[in-house]
């Protein structure tokens, strides 16, 4: 199973303005949320957060439920992965002018 093919039909205009779209957005939104994204993707990433409220709210709350989850296992964490999920909520804030 090959697509192959990225959906380019960004015939909305909010959606030109990223490079992202929102189901891309969502969907990279986990591997973003995990660090496992480039700093370009996840500049794209935050970019589209930054103007799209349902994404937004979806990345407010894997963030919310990430630091819970954090906050509870944190004597099984170890410290880097703690300041690796601190410095993604830190990203997350950039977008604040
Ligand atoms: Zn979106």
């Amino acid at each position: 199973m090959s697509e192959g093919h990225d959906r380019m039909d960004s015939h909305d205009p909010l959606f030109g303005a990223a490079q992202v779209d929102c189901g891309s957005a969502i969907h990279q939104l986990y591997h973003y949320l995990d660090g496992e994204l480039t700093d370009e993707r996840r500049t794209q990433i935050a970019d589209h957060l930054d103007y799209c409220g349902p994404c937004a709210g979806a990345a407010g709350f894997e963030t919310e439920l990430r630091r819970v989850i954090a906050d509870r296992c944190k004597d099984h964490v170890p410290d880097s992965l703690r300041q690796k999920i601190a410095d993604l909520i830190e990203a997350e804030r950039v977008g604040d002018a």
